[in-house]
């Protein structure tokens, strides 16, 4: 009996249910992959959608399962349009029994799913779809998704404390023959996706190359060959050695590599090497990443509104001046624009990076999360629907377990977490003459110091586009009139916008 095995955000080998379960049947599994080009279009304030550099690594790691179902004489068809279609004319005209994939929780993936399981049922052919995304299934959880925790540390010590994570599936080794004549198609280039080649900016802290393979060497080379795992907690906040944090990402967003997977690793790791509490942090971290996957499968399109999950309505500005200098790191402060510049340029910028330019956009600026939230799905090459949008929600302050008006101060950040002023040398020439943590303050150089430097404040450099203590409070006092209305109702959960995008 053949099955058609329809890869998503799946795209790997290892530890994939569909897969496993034709084996385990013996089933003639046949994968399909399919380019939707509704995920190239356009965001709804008119970014690309899926931006060239993460087109770029989906290509390369769609092109990476297919040269290992190659070398396991087998293949991967490739198609461009919706999958709602073509996935069932395939398995129609392959003569397939079914069709097996994996479950994905935001609405537009939902809303492609359902369209294809009505055109499966008219068509008689069975489907079955899989759970693979997060370290847990939704059965094993200790709640059921409805009741998820609103607060994740609630959600995160009965987890570990009640469940443990299974092994992850193993790689099939041996596939069966494939139908001949079969039409497996061409991988679409950038023109075809509608996008332009990008070539990365050689500053990258990471190249980051798509595919499988690509990901597990990355995940043998972090913990094991240079055994920065013993050290993650300590050096994770960094923003300009690669080995500084994982690098994990975005061969998880796009399923090269598992959690389980990742999670078996470590604990080997522990087993054989250390284990501290930077091992266990990396554990922690991926929760997180389940966490914002589990309250969006909840909470569903509540993710997308203005108001948040938390159903919270401020006044939120669209103000394109502004938003262009935050996108094209102007700003004015050393490093949000370093960062964003790295994003621009790289399609990466790290954890740390990310809190400090969304705080700075939602809190100094008080300009529409939601910009913020679709720049990054557009330019991030480890975009996660859920990651992304959950974070968004969090640090704009309307997230599920938003308690109060809390804005990262840019300078004490800069000081902490580059107190030599390294990243931002790094990514703003500019400056990269004025010495020590003078660097995050230009603005205070005197016009003697700026000529010694080399630096025209206003010409070479942007001036500061707020003032970072005066707009944080205006943005408080607007903040907590809208916790005060809302509180008056006390009603939470009852966002009343229409889901903006999706
Ligand atoms: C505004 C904002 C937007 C973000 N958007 C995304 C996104 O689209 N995709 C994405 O993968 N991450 C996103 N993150 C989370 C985090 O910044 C990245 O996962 C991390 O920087 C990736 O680098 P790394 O793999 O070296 O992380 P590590 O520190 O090595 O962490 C290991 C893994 O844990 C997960 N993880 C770590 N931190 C978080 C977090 N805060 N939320 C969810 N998962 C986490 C990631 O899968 C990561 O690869 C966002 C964070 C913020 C503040």
């Amino acid at each position: 009996m053949r099955v058609l095995v329809w890869f998503r955000n799946d795209l790997r080998l290892h530890d994939h249910a569909p897969l496993h379960t034709a084996f385990q049947h013996q089933f003639e599994p046949i994968a399909v992959y399919c380019f939707d080009l509704r995920q190239f279009g356009q965001t709804s304030f008119g970014f690309e959608k899926t931006g060239a550099f993460r087109a770029q690594f989906l290509r390369e790691s769609v092109m990476a399962l297919r040269e290992s179902l190659r070398s396991h004489r087998s293949n991967l068809m490739i198609r461009i349009g919706q999958p709602e279609l073509i996935v069932p004319e395939l398995a129609q005209a392959l003569g397939c029994e079914a069709v097996y994939f994996h479950k994905e929780v935001t609405s537009e993936e939902v809303s492609v799913e359902a369209a294809l399981q009505q055109r499966l049922d008219a068509l008689g052919i069975r489907h079955q779809s899989f759970w693979g995304a997060t370290l847990h299934e939704p059965d094993e959880l200790p709640f059921a998704v409805a009741q998820i925790p609103e607060i994740f540390t609630q959600f995160r010590k009965r987890v570990e404390a009640e469940v443990k994570v299974a092994q992850p599936l193993p790689t099939p080794t041996q596939f069966p023959p494939l139908p001949p004549d079969l039409n497996c198609g061409d991988c679409p280039t950038l023109a075809q996706l509608g996008l332009e080649d990008v070539a990365t900016d050689p500053r990258a802290v990471q190249t980051f190359r798509g595919g499988e393979a690509e990901g597990l060497k990355r995940l043998q080379t972090y913990i094991w060959e240079k055994d920065r795992l013993r050290v993650y907690k300590q050096t994770r906040n960094g923003m300009l050695d690669p080995d500084d944090s994982s690098k994990l990402s975005p061969w998880l967003a796009l399923g090269c590599l598992s959690p389980r997977y990742v999670h078996d690793q470590v604990a080997q790791y522990e087993a054989e090497r250390v284990k501290n509490d930077s091992t266990y942090w990396l554990i922690f971290e991926l929760l997180w990443r389940d966490y914002f996957r589990w309250i969006s499968a909840k909470h569903g399109d509540r993710l997308f509104r203005s108001s948040g999950l938390r159903g919270l309505k401020l006044p939120w500005k669209e103000d394109w001046a502004r938003f262009e200098l935050w996108r094209n790191g102007k700003t004015g402060y050393p490093l949000v624009d370093a960062s964003m510049q790295e994003l621009l340029t790289t399609g990466f910028m790290s954890n740390r990076g990310r809190q400090n330019v969304a705080s700075f956009l939602t809190k100094n600026l008080g300009i529409h999360w939601q910009m913020g939230a679709e720049w990054f799905e557009s330019k991030l090459i480890d975009y996660d629907v859920c990651s992304n949008w959950g974070n968004w929600n969090y640090t704009a302050g309307v997230g599920n377990d938003a308690r109060g008006f809390r804005f990262f101060n840019i300078l004490k950040q800069s000081k902490d977490y580059d107190p030599k002023g390294e990243y931002v040398r790094h990514w703003l020439p500019e400056l990269a003459s004025i010495p020590g943590e003078q660097i995050h303050t230009p603005w205070k150089l005197t016009p003697l110091e700026q000529k010694l430097y080399g630096i025209q404040l206003g010409v070479s450099y942007p001036n500061v586009v707020v003032d970072l203590w005066t707009s944080a409070k205006a943005n408080e006092q607007l903040y907590n009139q809208a916790c005060d209305q809302f509180d008056a109702k006390n009603q939470p959960f009852r966002g009343v916008t229409k889901p903006h995008r999706r």
